[in-house]
């Protein structure tokens, strides 16, 4: 097993192997290693029965130097301040490597959002958004959903920085609702960019789409939108896995018929769904069942040390931020598996947050179909640049993905750098 696993430490460890392997002087990059911005709040609750309870809070910005910094909330009773600087960094590198004008950031609050109710996740919402206020803002620092966190609660952020400000502000945030300024095609925009890259790497190996047999882990917003269009495409999803637990079934489940169980109720997991054929396992079972390509999308450290060998599949789509371990990492390369990164492979949701804001400052509403292609164009784009990178270097597409990025932010940085 690793030892004790800190995001960070994982971030930093790549970070250094794709500067050596640019050649980067230490002098370009070493701000790269720590966030530009912290900050902590304790952020008080008034609950339902009258009581106070205080919360912690964070909001980092790792890099500004392609543009405002980007980045989701996660409400996760696990979270800490390595974890947000983690996913803050690659935010960087993910707007770095489908080049769109942004830098990284990340929010996040220690709750488990399942034990309030509406009023107090709501009240922690505002109040959270309010003493988090002069970090964000359209031109300085956007945020947007992440684990745990929805349309409806960036509707309310939306609304307080708007109430703070004493006018409407659609660009604050992005993956709102549609009815005031959310873009269409922004809720399946990350599933929808695994979707395609997972057919993009299935292409490139000379491999069909149709009949692939694909294991999905985590059904929320990334996992679950992903595995639809998989399986609308062709895959046959034969495991899919949440935080309680997975199925299997080696001729395909049927995947509109466990999101409609799912979508039931915000309380219905995996582990209590039933249907004929339909074997119930483990997490780990979800992770090594004999299947062409596995999809982590649920949290950091799923593929350890500790699973990698018992992994069957060959290819590697990374819905969710940081689900591969680096010793992990190393012994999949070793075993000649391929791995799409998660700074490329689940980009998709900020590409089409990005066309969100674009619309917002414009004034503008795309049609979905729009959405759709101009995402599709710079997710292809960006893979092939991963791709030809990682064949240039003889290197994995992890370190491909991270040269192109680095070398953007490396430039930015070196333009950027003339003041004292
Ligand atoms: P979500 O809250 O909608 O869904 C998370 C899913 O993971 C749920 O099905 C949950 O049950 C499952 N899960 C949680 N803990 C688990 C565990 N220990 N084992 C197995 N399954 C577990 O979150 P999401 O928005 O789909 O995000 C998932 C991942 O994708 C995160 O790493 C997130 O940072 C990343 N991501 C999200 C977006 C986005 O647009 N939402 C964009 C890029 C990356």
């Amino acid at each position: 097993m690793e030892q004790k696993y800190n995001p960070y430490d994982n971030m930093l460890e790549v970070l250094e192997r794709a500067a050596k392997m640019l050649e980067l002087p230490e002098d370009d990059y070493i701000a790269l290693k720590y966030p530009e911005r912290e900050l902590k709040v304790s952020i008080p609750v008034e609950m339902d029965d009258g009581s106070i309870k205080v919360f912690e809070g964070y909001r980092i910005q790792h890099s500004s130097s392609r543009g405002p910094c980007k980045g989701g909330i996660r409400y996760h009773q696990d979270v800490n301040v390595d974890e947000v600087k983690a996913l803050a960094a690659w935010m960087s590198f993910k707007c770095a490597v489908v080049n769109i004008p942004y830098g990284g950031s990340k929010g996040a609050i220690k709750v488990n959002p399942k034990e309030l109710s509406k009023k107090e996740l709501k009240s922690l919402t505002r109040r959270y958004t309010a003493m988090i206020l002069p970090l964000i803002g359209p031109e300085k620092d956007i945020p947007a959903p992440d684990v745990n966190t929805n349309a409806e609660i960036m509707g309310w952020i939306m609304d307080t920085y708007s109430m703070f400000k004493g006018y409407t502000v659609p660009g604050v945030v992005t993956g709102k609702p549609v009815e005031i300024g959310g873009s269409l095609g922004r809720k399946e925009a990350t599933g929808r960019g695994v979707m395609f890259m997972t057919h993009e790497i299935l292409h490139r190996l000379g491999l069909p789409v149709l009949g692939t047999r694909v294991i999905v882990q985590g059904m929320g917003n990334v996992g679950g939108i992903a595995a639809k269009l998989l399986y609308e495409s062709g895959c046959k999803i034969v495991a899919v896995g949440d935080v309680s637990g997975g199925v299997y079934k080696k001729e395909g489940l049927d995947i509109p018929k466990i999101l409609a169980y799912l979508a039931l109720d915000s309380e219905k997991l995996l582990v209590s769904y039933e249907d004929k054929g339909v074997q119930n396992i483990t997490n780990e079972q979800v992770l090594t069942a004999d299947a062409d390509v596995l999809i982590p999308a649920a949290l950091e450290n799923q593929i350890n040390s500790g699973v990698v060998n018992k992994i069957k599949a060959k290819i590697i789509v990374e819905g969710a931020n940081g689900p591969t371990t680096v010793n992990a990492d190393k012994l999949l390369e070793a075993a000649g598996k391929k791995v799409v990164p998660d700074i490329l492979a689940n980009a998709g949701g900020v590409v089409v947050s990005y066309f969100e804001w674009v619309q917002n400052i414009q004034s503008l509403m795309w049609d979905e179909e729009e959405v759709n292609k101009a995402l599709e164009k710079i997710m292809i784009r960006a893979f092939n640049e991963v791709w030809d990178k990682s064949k240039e270097m003889n290197t994995s597409m992890r370190m491909g993905a991270y040269m192109v990025a680095l070398d953007r932010i490396v430039k930015a940085k070196k333009i950027r750098s003339v003041f004292p």
